[in-house]
């Protein structure tokens, strides 16, 4: 086994803090090892605790719990400072996948790594890799983007500064909010081959595959989108890559063969689901009808 860095000197009476990856829906996706240190450690930080214990009662972990989440975090710092000080050897867990991956943990691991107490993952779900690596675009490089801003003006500002990254681009989005941005990266990006996931490992599991516009026109066919979503977005420089004004011409003469909608109307309803301005999109109409 390599030996640590001589300049790293942990004293051998510090614990561990190890940061345990969990299911991301099936329980059975847990690895022999993330069961062990949860039996074997002193305590196990975690998220929510009774959402936790589902997990643990499956597996007979007895460990105790004590809640670390995003807004006790600072607080309860220093208390896991001084255990792993004492020699308590501590769990970090989430409500599903790899804690610090758009959960909480960052600040505790940055915290507890100057101290030099040793910090070691335990690795395992994510549903972010997992997601990629069936999503079907390019693998090589990737960039993950976790959630996007919520406030219209701060998305397609973020997505802006996103429009020209080559790597794979992943993103996470709850089904509420997924249409709307599918609909802006429409937009700010061209109409680029995708991969959404929905309940990956879970019992209504769904891959949908192709162009942006394409899944949210299977997203606007349901009634309602539930579970959690994964969106994969081909990076800047492919070959499939539309740009904004063929795509808004596509989705308007598609709609256009389908429907009996007045024009003011159908601009009203095409720039809701694409986040497109109505205007653009009503001028586009007119000049598509003549
Ligand atoms: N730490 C987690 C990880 O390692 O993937 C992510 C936690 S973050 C709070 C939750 C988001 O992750 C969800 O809103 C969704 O975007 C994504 N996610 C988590 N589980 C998922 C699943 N089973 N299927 C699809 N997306 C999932």
């Amino acid at each position: 086994m390599p030996s640590r860095p001589d300049n790293i000197k942990i004293p051998s009476l510090y614990g561990t803090l190890y940061v345990v990856a969990t299911p991301i829906g099936n329980l059975e996706d847990m690895t022999y090892r993330a069961v062990n240190v949860l039996k074997q450690v002193d305590l196990i930080a975690a998220e929510d605790t009774r959402h936790s214990k589902i997990l643990l009662n499956h597996y007979g972990v007895e460990t105790r719990l004590i809640s670390c989440h995003e807004y006790n975090e600072a607080d309860k710092t220093p208390l896991f400072i001084s255990h792993l000080k004492n020699g308590l050897n501590i769990a970090l867990i989430s409500d599903a996948g790899t804690p610090t991956i758009s959960d909480p943990g960052y600040n505790l691991i940055r915290s507890v790594s100057k101290e030099n107490i040793r910090v070691i993952p335990i690795p395992g779900c994510c549903a972010a890799i997992a997601g990629l690596s069936v999503s079907g675009l390019p693998t090589d490089a990737f960039h993950f983007s976790g959630f996007l801003p919520k406030k219209t003006q701060k998305l397609q500002q973020t997505l802006e500064l996103l429009k020209n990254q080559k790597p794979t681009l992943i993103f996470y989005e709850s089904p509420r909010r997924i249409k709307i941005l599918i609909g802006t990266m429409i937009r700010v990006f061209g109409d680029r081959q995708a991969c959404m996931a929905r309940e990956i490992t879970k019992l209504h599991e769904e891959y949908s595959r192709g162009n942006l516009s394409e899944i949210l026109r299977a997203l606007n066919e349901k009634e309602i989108i539930k579970g959690e979503c994964c969106l994969f977005v081909q990076g800047c420089g492919s070959e499939d890559t539309i740009m904004d004004e063929n795509v808004l011409e596509k989705i308007i003469r598609e709609t256009l063969a389908s429907t009996d909608l007045g024009t003011s109307e159908l601009a009203r309803q095409i720039a809701k689901k694409t986040g497109f301005h109505k205007k653009q999109v009503y001028e586009k109409i007119l000049k598509l009808l003549c």
